[in-house]
């Protein structure tokens, strides 16, 4: 470890290794820092994919989309609260970001939908794997080819200033020796407070018994340590629970298990609501039902086009029926009433009207093929949508909405984006667009200053 590089960035997700790949790209010489001992963060954990619009995939599949509409549709999803110069800049620069993908070798070529969308704009590996895995192998390779320091098991605990503007940070390495590192510029992509239960229990003291299906690295360092240098943050209380959590291993059963064609039924057998809406809701009408969870229900149709599910197969989080009479025996639900509901929703299917509840996405296909698989879940803590403020250009930004020097953030760790309800898609999304941008803004900065 050297102890100057032009720009440090802390933290080893999408967002860090993205804004590492384009600040390299620009010419410049920066170092990773990541405090766990594994890169990924929560980007791994992505399941769903990277909602963008206008794209060329898009286009090769006859998908009529706008920015426009995909703007409207996440403006609405997030209660109208969202910041609106940033949606703008998200959606507009959203297929850029898939073509960059594309340029380094991450191929997002499929099309899914999810929760509180119209039309396919979710874009997913060309391989029918989850989102995360795929797309932190790719970052991890591209990092490597081009030769960008990364360190693990370096937790940064201090942005350092020299006359008012950011000029490196100190590291714990090993939880043992502390460094100073210099840098130009410092670009923060340390993720959310998920995993923080301190934090959690500040700003939602009524989520602090809930599952998180965070990883453990996610406390929220970085939205304290941009606080203690000038910056804020915004929007701590809007903390995104997910809906169908396995409370055991909490771990996700993805969106795109529901957009393939799954449907949610409680423990009398009987949907409840339009699985396909927004988390929020979604989470609320699971917390309505007894016992305050509910089973994803899948046909092995589903499980084919949606390879994650081998992954929770594999995790022994499903229970297993050839038929979907002994589906409902394993799940201890009434047979006649599965039965029957899988009736109405095939036919609403067939029909493409569900007159139950309204739902009009993810009705490609019916439950029809066994063997036929349900996942216990439950809502779990998923995602922060609160953090510091920024603006287009990543700068953080104090109070009185000035740039603090040399100072940029992305991803998870920002707030304003998401509004107060984050719509499955957008996290890939916004790491990949905003991370680019970082890269790019604190690279020019560095330039402008030589
Ligand atoms: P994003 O989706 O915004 O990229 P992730 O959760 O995927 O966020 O990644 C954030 C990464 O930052 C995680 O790997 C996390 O362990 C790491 N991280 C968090 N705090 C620190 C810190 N203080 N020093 C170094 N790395 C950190």
């Amino acid at each position: 470890m050297k102890g100057k590089y032009d720009i440090v960035i802390i933290g080893a997700g999408g967002a860090g290794m993205t804004a590492a790949i384009e600040a390299k790209q620009q010419g410049m010489n920066p170092v990773i820092f990541e405090k766990m001992p594994v890169v990924g963060g929560n980007t791994l954990k992505a399941s769903s994919g990277m909602n963008a619009s206008q794209t060329k995939v898009e286009a090769a599949q006859s998908v009529k989309d706008s920015n426009d509409l995909f703007y409207e549709e996440t403006l609405k999803g997030g209660g109208g609260t969202n910041d609106k110069v940033l949606l703008r800049y998200f959606v507009d620069n959203s297929a850029s970001a898939i073509d960059w993908l594309d340029s380094i070798g991450i191929k997002l070529d499929k099309l899914t939908i999810s929760g509180g969308m119209s039309v396919k704009r979710t874009h997913r590996p060309h391989d029918g794997s989850a989102v995360g895995g795929y797309l932190v192998d790719g970052l991890v390779k591209e990092v490597k080819k081009e030769k960008i320091p990364l360190f693990v098991n370096t937790d940064v605990t201090k942005l350092n200033e020299t006359n008012g503007k950011i000029s490196g940070v100190t590291v714990k390495i090993n939880q043992d020796k502390t460094k100073k590192i210099a840098a130009k510029a410092v670009i923060v992509t340390t993720g959310g407070f998920g995993a923080s239960k301190k934090m959690i229990k500040k700003y939602r003291p009524d989520l602090a018994n809930y599952v998180t299906t965070n990883q453990a690295g996610a406390t929220g360092d970085g939205i304290k340590m941009i606080e203690k240098v000038g910056g804020y943050a915004i929007d701590m209380n809007k903390i995104q629970i997910h809906p169908t959590v396995n409370q055991s291993k909490h771990i996700l059963i993805g969106e795109a298990t529901r957009g393939e064609g799954g449907i949610l039924v409680n423990q009398s057998g009987k949907r409840f609501y339009n699985e396909m809406n927004t988390r929020d809701k979604v989470s609320a009408a699971i917390n309505k039902q007894k016992g305050k969870y509910a089973w994803v229900v899948i046909d092995s149709g589903v499980r084919q086009r949606s390879s994650a599910i081998d992954f929770y197969i594999k995790d022994k989080l499903d229970v297993k029926g050839n038929t979907l009479a002994e589906l409902a025996k394993k799940m201890k639900v009434p047979a006649a009433t599965l039965a029957k509901t899988v009736a109405t929703w095939n036919k609403a299917v067939s029909s493409k009207n569900d007159t139950e509840f309204g739902r009009t996405t993810g009705m490609d296909h019916g439950l029809t093929t066994g063997p036929y698989y349900a996942f216990k879940i439950a809502p779990g803590i998923h995602y922060t949508m609160g953090g510091v403020k920024i603006n287009t250009k990543t700068e953080v930004l104090t109070k009185q909405q000035q740039p603090i020097p040399a100072l940029y953030a992305a991803g998870e760790v920002t707030g304003g984006l998401h509004g107060n309800n984050r719509i499955g898609g957008n996290s890939v999304a916004d790491i990949v667009i905003f991370g680019r941008q970082a890269g790019t803004q604190a690279a020019a900065y560095v330039k402008s200053q030589e």
